[in-house]
């Protein structure tokens, strides 16, 4: 008698492993499209980690990508499913392999690279299915220029606008969305750089889309940006906090409260959005020897301290400052080894009035202007050689401790005679302080 019940127990056992579907109904609840420059990403809502499969039929047109969901039906309406992607023509279904399963068929109107991921469910959203399909689905517009429209002889400034997509960003008090606010500020600073004739933006998110916090520095690594300035609206668990920062990377721990409360955000918005905490990807870091990269990276962070010092002076004439020193804390979006990194916290969209004041167009102008000048300050300082704006920054020099009018004339390629003559000196003594037009040939 036990024998036999100890048998038919295996035999449930069994059966349970063996069809574990029926045990519970899966249901794709929504469907969003959001196309980027270079991919369309394809957003299955779940109401249960999905179990599928998938395929292409590339062999005629439309060209197809078929994804089969076991045990799930579909909840969602496709027919109005908001689609602005040059790439996907059509999200469809057809007949299911079974009629416990649901197929999705996406058309796209070329032969196109894609992946398939799941995504878990976290405080924001439940288990996704995620569809990336690479190449060009909006064209770049605005202030952004594309890679190929940088000049090398102009400064070339990454503008990044935080979050975005699945990724809203904070959130503040009346509903404004983190994302919306930090891209019309960074339109807003890219086209103050466009205009600047020694300068030029690129925008690396340029729409309503996610990006992993890997590809942001890759983008502006392909750009060959000589300065990337991630663009944010901080938030805190309480309303009180207000006023902007500028942070830099550190390679140590974060100390403050708010670094570490930062960091966690980091990380939570790459859950929201991206999948580099499953796919665990590492852009470039891997190919550069260890040491050229620390050393690399020491001189990237003391520009991006001394860049942060002037942003943080010009922003404190136009908004509050929480903080008025640059703060440290170890932010992937930052992790550049080659160029000076800052993200921008624009003030506390948890803040009831700084939430006002950044949906504001003319703060939000403001903010662009402080950052803008900020960074032309700094290369002001720092000038590059070969760019633009190194000449026009060698068109004034201040005089220092120790130098002669010999000296500086050797440095900037001119003789004593032209920089007397340039600046009505009478004598070859020059003064601590002084301002001297050096002439151009
Ligand atoms: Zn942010």
């Amino acid at each position: 008698m036990i024998k036999t019940l100890y048998r038919s127990i295996t035999a449930v056992l069994l059966f349970c492993l063996i069809t574990p579907v029926w045990a519970s109904q899966n249901a794709i609840e929504s469907v969003r499209v959001w196309p980027s420059p270079d991919k369309t990403r394809i957003v299955f809502d779940l109401s249960q980690a999905p179990d599928y499969s998938y395929f292409k039929l590339y062999q005629g047109t439309p060209y197809r990508i078929v994804i089969d969901f076991n045990a799930t039906q579909l909840n969602a309406e496709l027919e109005n499913l908001a689609n602005e992607s040059l790439l996907v023509d059509k999200v469809r279904t057809s007949s299911p392999k079974n009629s416990q399963s649901t197929r999705i068929v996406i058309e796209l109107n070329k032969q196109a690279e894609f992946e398939v991921f799941p995504l878990p469910a976290n405080d924001r959203y439940n288990d996704r299915l995620v569809v990336d399909i690479k190449g060009k689905s909006i064209e770049r517009s605005g202030p952004a220029k594309s890679i190929e429209e940088l000049k090398d002889r102009k400064i070339t400034i990454a503008v990044d606008a935080g979050h975005g997509g699945d990724d809203p960003g904070s959130i503040g008090p009346s509903g404004t969305y983190e994302k919306t606010v930090v891209l019309k500020i960074a339109r807003a600073l890219a086209k103050m750089i466009n205009d600047d004739p020694s300068m030029q933006a690129y925008l690396v998110r340029t729409g309503d889309y996610y990006l992993g916090l890997n590809d942001r520095p890759q983008k502006a690594w392909d750009a060959k940006a000589d300065f990337f300035v991630s663009v944010h609206a901080d938030a805190f668990r309480t309303p009180q906090p207000r006023g902007g920062s500028v942070w830099v990377l550190s390679k140590r721990r974060a100390d403050s409260e708010i670094g570490r409360w930062l960091e966690s955000r980091e990380r939570q918005s790459e859950l929201l959005g991206g999948a580099e905490a499953i796919i665990q990807s590492n852009s470039h870091e891997p190919f550069l020897a260890q040491t050229l990269l620390d050393m690399s990276m020491d001189r990237s962070i003391a520009g991006a301290y001394s860049a942060a010092r002037h942003i943080i002076d010009e922003m404190g004439s136009v908004t509050k400052m929480h903080k008025t020193a640059p703060q440290a804390a170890s932010l992937a979006v930052l992790k550049s080894p080659d160029k000076p990194s800052i993200l921008v916290e624009t003030g506390f969209i948890s803040s009831p009035s700084e939430e006002r004041l950044l949906l504001s167009n003319a703060h939000q102008q403001k903010l662009a202007r402080a950052i803008y000048n900020g960074i032309r300050r700094y290369f002001i300082n720092n000038p590059i050689e070969n760019t633009l704006l190194a000449q026009q920054a060698s068109m004034e020099y201040t005089v220092k401790s120790g130098d002669s009018l010999s000296e500086i004339a050797e440095r900037y390629g001119t003789t004593v005679k032209a920089i007397k003559r340039e600046n009505q000196l009478r004598s070859d003594v020059v003064r601590i302080g002084q301002k001297l037009t050096i002439p151009r040939d």
